[in-house]
């Protein structure tokens, strides 16, 4: 939370207190930003791009290569650091780590490949000879949610610097901390302090920041990123936008109840729920709901949630009050209109003010908040279905359209289903993989967002291309009208022969 203060010699400055989610404890703060050191900020990223983006991306690459392994070496520091900002698990934290860490891999192994200079075909072929030069914006702001602020302050960030860019990360005002040691450790590795930075602040820095970058790559929620969109579409910059989703899964008849419950319950209630990509909304074959609902019961009643150190603690606080009472009040809309809490449905004070159990609803349907609006909470609605059509009109019955998921051992019947689906992946069995798949681009569609992150998309969109085209003007001779006979005769001869010829 931002607080103002006034110094000796009587300026306003301010900074953010940030909080322990588990104690309430204050575990430190952070100067805000102004927005004229931002404006500064900026300034000196954009002279230090000069000499980063004159480097090749495979020298980028190892700075890059030498900060994964310094983070790996600093795991527990930075799991500490996260796990006190945020109140998640152990195995939560690591999770963030490991999952950014493949990433990486992929982008050091391929980006210098993705980045190479391409050549192209001419329509005049020996004569002219074209490449495209993958050029880097210039300066990139990055602006990240509180959620995995490992994960999601870096996931853009880090190709971003690959392609060669300079690049500033915001992380949400409550979670500054591990971005801040993430940033360190870059410095660390070599990195230029001012190839990149970190800026702290509430929304206000966000906007500035959007003001006044060459590109910008946002993370958070459906409202703030159509602020952000309409900033950059005034400036006319390119941008990204990762945004809210409400995560449908189709459960079909022939589907492994057991993996299904329990890869259910993970993909609900990871992270408490808050997960942009969690399964949010189930559709269950009516043929086998009771029988997974029994499933789902015994898997969630395994379930253990607390503040304990180690990867048996499954699920932690949740981190801001607003996240659980939205959660409660889905909850109460739910059963206003007929749903029935099957599990959990309580806070849990004795472990923390913001603990909340996970939660299955029955008897939902589309009237209720729980299946239309995004929870970012532990709570798992599940709907019979009675035919695939039903299924899949109410999959795509939402607003949103960022991840979803089908489970079945028939892998040929939900390709079909996954081709009507609309949403930016699909996965099947496992909820929640594809953005841990480095070579595959995850995005949203609708009100989820715009653009691509991971895989060579998510690389490429941090840069602009640029055409080169060269003409030897062999056998010409000087000409001043457009097109004289003979160049008109060889081009209707080289339509002739394309008409039957792949020339470019
Ligand atoms: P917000 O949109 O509230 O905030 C996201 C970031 O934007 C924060 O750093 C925030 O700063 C900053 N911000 C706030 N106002 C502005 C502004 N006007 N201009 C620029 N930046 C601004 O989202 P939450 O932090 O609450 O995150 C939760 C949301 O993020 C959920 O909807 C979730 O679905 C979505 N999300 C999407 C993901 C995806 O990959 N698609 C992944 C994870 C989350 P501050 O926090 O300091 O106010």
């Amino acid at each position: 939370m931002a607080i103002s203060n006034r110094s000796q010699s009587g300026a306003i400055y301010e900074h953010i207190e940030v909080k322990n989610p588990v104690t309430s404890e204050i575990i430190g703060s952070i100067p805000q930003t102004s927005a004229d050191e931002i404006k500064e900020t900026i300034e000196r990223a954009r002279d230090a791009q000069i000499g980063w983006g004159a480097l090749s991306p495979s020298e980028r690459v190892g700075y890059i290569r030498r900060w994964a392994d310094l983070v790996w070496e600093q795991q527990e520091t930075l799991i500490k650091i996260n796990r006190r900002e945020t109140g998640k698990t152990d195995s939560g934290a690591f999770l963030e780590i490991i999952v950014l860490d493949n990433i990486l891999q992929y982008y050091i192994h391929h980006a210098p490949n993705f980045l190479k200079t391409q050549q192209r075909r001419t329509i005049v072929p020996f004569i002219q000879k074209a490449k495209v030069f993958y050029k880097p914006h210039g300066v990139v702001g990055v602006i990240s949610p509180w959620n995995y602020p490992y994960l999601l302050g870096l996931i853009d960030l880090v190709p971003a610097l690959i392609a060669g860019n300079s690049a500033l990360l915001k992380p949400s005002e409550v979670t500054p901390f591990t971005a801040e040691y993430a940033i360190k450790l870059m410095h660390e590795a070599g990195i230029p302090r001012d190839v990149v930075q970190v800026i702290h602040g509430d929304g206000r820095a966000g906007a500035t920041l959007v003001e006044h970058v060459d590109y910008i790559a946002f993370t958070g929620s459906t409202a703030t990123g159509r602020k952000v969109a309409e900033t950059a579409a005034k400036r006319l910059i390119p941008y990204s936008l990762e945004l809210g989703g409400k995560d449908p899964c189709i459960v079909l008849e022939d589907a492994d109840l057991d993996m299904t419950a329990a890869g259910l319950v993970r993909s609900a209630f990871e992270n408490a729920g808050q997960v942009c990509i969690s399964v949010e909304r189930v559709y269950a074959d009516a043929r086998i709901y009771d029988a997974l609902m029994d499933k789902l019961l015994y898997y969630a009643g395994k379930y253990q949630m607390g503040s304990d150190d180690g990867m048996d603690i499954h699920m932690g606080s949740m981190t801001n009050t607003r996240e659980l009472e939205r959660t409660e009040a889905h909850i109460h809309d739910a059963i206003s209109k007929g749903a029935r809490v099957v599990f959990g449905g309580r806070r849990r004070p004795e472990l923390g003010p913001l603990f909340f159990e996970p939660t299955i609803l029955a008897d939902v349907d589309h009237a209720m908040d729980v299946m239309r609006q995004e929870t970012f909470g532990p709570i798992l609605p599940v709907m019979k279905f009675h035919n695939l059509e039903e299924a899949i009109r109410l999959a795509n019955d939402s607003e949103y359209g960022l991840s979803a998921s089908i489970f079945t051992r028939d892998f040929k019947r939900a390709e079909a289903i996954a081709r009507r689906l609309d949403s930016g992946d699909v996965s099947v069995n496992r909820p929640q993989m594809v953005v841990a798949t480095p070579s595959l681009p995850s995005g949203g569609q609708r009100n989820s967002g715009v653009g691509r992150r991971n895989g060579k998309e998510g690389l490429l969109r941090f840069t602009h291309t640029q055409s080169f085209l060269t003409d030897n003007l062999f056998g010409q001779q000087p000409e001043l009208r457009l097109a004289d006979p003979f160049s008109l005769q060889v081009a209707m001869v080289l339509r002739t022969i394309r008409r039957y010829i792949k020339f470019i």
